[in-house]
């Protein structure tokens, strides 16, 4: 693996260069191909450094369920906010968490359906601190020995890892963990049996199979025809693997690549997949906007209880799901899916901007309504923020 240099993965000539030979071989594929991406930071990146503006007109590149914060159950952040709401409790989680809408209305709000979030619960309240890292979350635990800390874990299995390789560790007797944990392969199991499901290739998130390896992924080629490559996140990674799997495309061979092999191993972090499945269990997880998963989350293993947040609160936390999972008018569900673009959502930068978001994709860095307002369509269609 060679070390990370940022010139050289945004070196405008390597850039052009790709971006010739993806035009050559789109050309050469003669068709309109759709490649999804699950990963917010890939859509992120992709927006701030504009690639959508380098690909030809008939390969389009849309983002799929690939931001944790958007994809959380509104249970979960009823579940904390309630928490947070409890005398001697400290609700600690991913900054990125806190403004994120979950189910129970704000009264006395105006416009829309506004629903709570951590903020709010934290304007009424509740002592609710933002973290970058569950270890922050232990230093606050020992700061307040009188005080329960729960770290609301969200996250996919790159988050999950540390928050494994701590209870291994041991943690403070005053820390739970509210899991709201999600796992990215089985998600690429249920996508291709949705209705008018078109997606000809995957970018793979370059993170998360860092940790898991691409042989999870194996079922999209095998059995559904897709094209797959693993990416990284600058602009000449995420280009590279576009140019892999139109390749497969051209040659007709769909297959998995490593198109980002200095960092991901094809078996992915063995050390860390022990790690996590020694903490967690694999268990069935709805996502926001998609539905139940089956074994798509994690959550703690028996012995792991006596950090379990819901273990400890047993009685005080909400269990029944609100109606409406998101706002009403919010098209999060479409977007999530790759089946709406932000822009086509009517509170998009109206009634729904990154100081003032209705729904959760306009909340997280990773979420694609974000993405948009801040750095535009990529083809022009949209003024950039940023
Ligand atoms: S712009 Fe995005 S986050 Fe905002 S309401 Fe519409 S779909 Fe939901």
């Amino acid at each position: 693996m060679d070390t990370f240099r940022p010139d050289l993965y945004r070196d405008p000539d390597l850039v052009a260069g790709l971006a010739a030979k993806i035009a050559g071989k789109a050309a050469q594929i003669g068709r309109k191909v759709k490649i999804m991406h699950i990963c917010g930071t890939h859509e992120h990146e992709m927006g701030r450094h504009g690639l959508r503006g380098l690909l030809p007109e008939n390969v389009e590149v849309l983002a799929g369920p690939g931001c944790p914060v958007c994809v959380c159950d509104q249970l979960y952040i009823d579940q904390a906010i309630a928490l947070s709401q409890e005398p001697g409790v400290i609700l600690a989680s991913f900054g990125d968490m806190l403004a994120v809408p979950g189910g129970v209305p704000l009264e006395g709000e105006r416009r829309g359906d506004v629903r709570m979030s951590l903020l709010d619960a934290r304007a009424r309240g509740g002592d609710v601190r933002a973290v970058y890292s569950v270890f922050d979350a232990v230093r606050i635990a020992h700061e307040n020995p009188d005080k329960e800390v729960v770290f609301f874990s969200v996250g996919f299995e790159t988050t999950v890892v540390a928050v494994a390789a701590l209870l291994l560790r041991g943690a403070p007797a005053e820390l739970s963990i509210l899991e709201a944990n999600y796992y990215t392969p089985p998600a690429t199991r249920l996508l291709p049996s949705l209705p008018g499901f078109d997606i000809d290739a995957f970018l793979l998130p370059g993170h998360a199979a860092a940790v898991t390896g691409i042989r999870i992924y194996e079922h999209l080629p095998r059995e559904h025809g897709i094209a797959c490559a693993a990416a990284g996140f600058e602009p000449v990674d995420q280009l590279a693997g576009i140019l892999a799997v139109l390749r497969q495309i051209a040659a007709g061979e769909p297959r998995l690549e490593n198109a980002y092999p200095r960092v991901l191993a094809e078996d992915g972090n063995v050390k860390a997949q022990e790690k996590l499945f020694r903490v967690f269990e694999l268990v069935p997880k709805r996502w926001r906007g998609i539905g139940v998963i089956p074994e798509s989350g994690f959550d703690l293993l028996p012995e792991f209880d006596r950090w379990s947040a819901r273990e400890r609160f047993k009685g005080l936390l909400p269990e029944a799901r609100r109606e409406g999972e998101h706002p009403r008018g919010c098209r999060c569900a479409a977007v999530t899916l790759g089946q709406s673009k932000p822009s086509e959502c009517p509170a998009f930068g109206a009634m729904c901007t990154p100081d003032d978001p209705y729904g959760p994709c306009m909340v997280s860095g990773e979420g694609t309504c974000r993405a948009w307002y801040l750095y535009g369509a990529g083809d022009g269609s949209l003024e950039v923020r940023a």
